[in-house]
């Protein structure tokens, strides 16, 4: 259990790579509160976090606004006292035309995926006086370019930048700030509307011949909160079955 008895905050955690994560943590021991837009989501990942035995709490929180942010992290203290791993995962990449993409939609994708990494590390960090593990969601697309996806990309290779200032900043309080960058996971948000034909046809431009499970990022992450990982600070780790190295 090699993260007995740590506290996690995990956003985005109601489907996809977040639930995958939350499970995950909470197999190594975490005690794990999971938070999400939707609610409804977050009960129902907790639920089933209860009945394997582990401590959980549901917090509805939309990751781009301050408010909101600053509310779970003192929900998640108030309820077990500590913080010890923070996941910033939500994350949204809605296809849009460079040309055709508005100032709201550019505005959109950048709160929602980088400043809140700002809004969510920035209150943490004042929270974990022992040290702490920071573990964000990057992407494959911090390292390639997306046609319709240049907000997403610029959003991912925004969070890569940050996290190796951030690293560099919070090293003297021993908290490690990492990223993981997912390529092709089957996810509601990502495969959800795939046809069987097409994710096959996906499934045969990745070298590992398939697409990741949220598995597979879960165990990533678990690992760069762990205390194996206290030297590893300021890195991104791409999961992605060798997709980038063509
Ligand atoms: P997903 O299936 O769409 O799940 C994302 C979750 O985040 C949803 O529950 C969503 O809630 C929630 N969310 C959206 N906006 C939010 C906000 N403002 N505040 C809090 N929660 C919010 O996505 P996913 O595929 O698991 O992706 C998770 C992360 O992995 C993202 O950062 C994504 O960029 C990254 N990633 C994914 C892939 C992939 O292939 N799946 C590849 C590379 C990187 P609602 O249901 O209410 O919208």
């Amino acid at each position: 259990m090699i993260l007995k008895d740590k506290v996690a905050i995990v956003t985005g955690a109601g489907r996809g790579i977040g639930r995958g994560i939350a499970l995950m943590l909470a197999r190594d021991g975490a005690k794990v509160v999971v938070s999400d837009l939707n609610h409804e989501d977050c009960l129902s990942v907790v639920a089933e976090l209860e009945k394997q035995g582990t401590q959980a709490l549901a917090v509805q929180c939309d990751v781009s606004q301050k408010e909101a942010v600053d509310k779970l992290m003192a929900e998640a203290t108030a309820k077990f006292g500590a913080l010890d791993i923070l996941v910033n995962n939500a994350g949204i990449y809605p296809f849009k035309p460079f040309l055709e993409m508005s100032e709201s939609e550019w505005d959109k994708v950048i709160n929602v995926n980088l400043k809140s990494i700002f809004l969510a590390a920035q209150a943490a960090a004042k929270i974990m006086p022992a040290g702490g593990k920071i573990v964000n969601i990057s992407s494959i697309a911090a390292f390639v370019g997306f046609s319709g996806l240049t907000h997403y990309c610029a959003s991912k290779g925004g969070m890569n930048g940050m996290t190796r200032a951030l690293a560099l900043e919070l090293a003297e309080k021993k908290i490690n700030v990492n990223n993981v960058a997912p390529g092709a996971i089957e996810t509601p948000g990502a495969t959800g509307a795939m046809t069987e034909e097409a994710k096959k046809q996906m499934n045969s431009n990745i070298p590992w011949g398939r697409m990741g499970q949220p598995e597979d990022i879960a165990a990533a992450v678990a690992f760069l909160a762990s205390a194996g990982a206290d030297y590893i600070t300021g890195q991104t780790l791409v999961v992605d079955g060798g997709y980038i190295l063509r």
